[in-house]
């Protein structure tokens, strides 16, 4: 396994890989590597001949408020995790090397980059697909491989790809969840023990809806009801949003019908945490 930490390094290497015909499957991340992360490099291993992830913390998806100083790194046991499902190469570019001193260009998806997460994130999605934008030109894969956690990112991607062009595959692959069904994140970390049980209520919610539905509601307003009702009851009070949206288009539904996105976001005392599931039509 390879580490790449600067962009030239990383293009050349890869221009001469592509020149031998492999297939190259990419898994962007800002690394303290869960099982999310390793379902997605797992599926990228399965599908490529060579497995490239990045690790960088990404400074433009941070507002001027959010935690982008705290936020959990540790490359060494990254380095580990990676090695142990046979990554070929981690790019672990600098801040600089990403973004110099006289940085000027940034990529904006209109409309989708300002509901649901945007709302409350202000620039956050503009961040998110600039970064992925680059990253793209430099690690040039046949396949992208995103997380169903972050439905409105891994949409906003699709289209930014699809509006420029980028000549790539993408693979959008399901949450994977602790045992008690607390979707993983690097941001679990910052739970103190009650707040982790605690967290749990945002899954416990989507169920509820999904029962719910199961049993013929179709009314959003009822659904969001009994869900707001759930994540209160354990102490959850900061709610960004608790949305119905449909899931190739993020348009908010108010009765369900069609693919429907059920998303949360919410805070677990300080600690802001977001969690979806998808209806299908039956
Ligand atoms: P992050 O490091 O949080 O930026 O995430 C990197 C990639 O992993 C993104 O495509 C995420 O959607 C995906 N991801 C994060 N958490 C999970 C999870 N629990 N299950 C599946 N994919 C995930």
């Amino acid at each position: 396994m390879r580490i790449i930490r600067s962009v030239g390094q990383m293009q050349k290497t890869i221009s001469k890989l592509k020149q031998q015909g492999k297939r190259i499957g990419f898994v962007p991340t800002m690394g303290y590597l869960h099982e999310g992360h390793l379902s997605l490099i797992r599926r990228c291993r399965k599908e490529n001949d060579i497995v490239v992830i990045s690790i960088f913390v990404n400074p433009t998806q941070f507002g001027p408020k959010e935690d982008f100083r705290q936020y959990p790194r540790d490359f060494q046991r990254d380095y580990r995790l990676a090695k142990r499902e046979h990554v070929d190469i981690i790019f672990f570019p600098s801040r600089t090397a990403m973004y110099p001193p006289k940085y000027k260009t940034y990529i904006e998806v209109q409309g989708l980059g300002e509901i649901l997460c945007g709302k409350f994130r202000p620039g956050h999605f503009r961040g998110v697909t600039t970064i992925v934008g680059k990253l793209l030109n430099i690690v040039m894969p046949t396949t992208l491989y995103l997380g169903q956690k972050d439905a409105q990112q891994a949409v906003i991607i699709q289209q930014m790809i699809s509006d420029l062009h980028f000549p790539v595959k993408v693979r959008v692959r399901p949450i994977v969840r602790e045992r008690d069904g607390l979707a993983m994140s690097s941001r679990n970390k910052y739970l103190s023990k009650t707040e982790r049980q605690r967290a749990t209520a945002l899954y416990t919610a989507l169920m509820a809806a999904k029962d719910m539905i199961r049993k013929g509601e179709k009314k959003t307003k009822r659904l969001r009801q009994r869900m707001r009702h759930i994540l209160v009851s354990a102490k959850i009070k900061k709610i960004d949003y608790i949305e119905f949206v449909n899931a190739r288009t993020l348009e908010p539904v108010s009765i369900i019908h069609g693919d429907v996105v059920i998303a949360i976001a919410a805070y677990v005392g300080k600690t802001r945490l977001i969690d979806n599931i998808i209806i299908r039509k039956r």
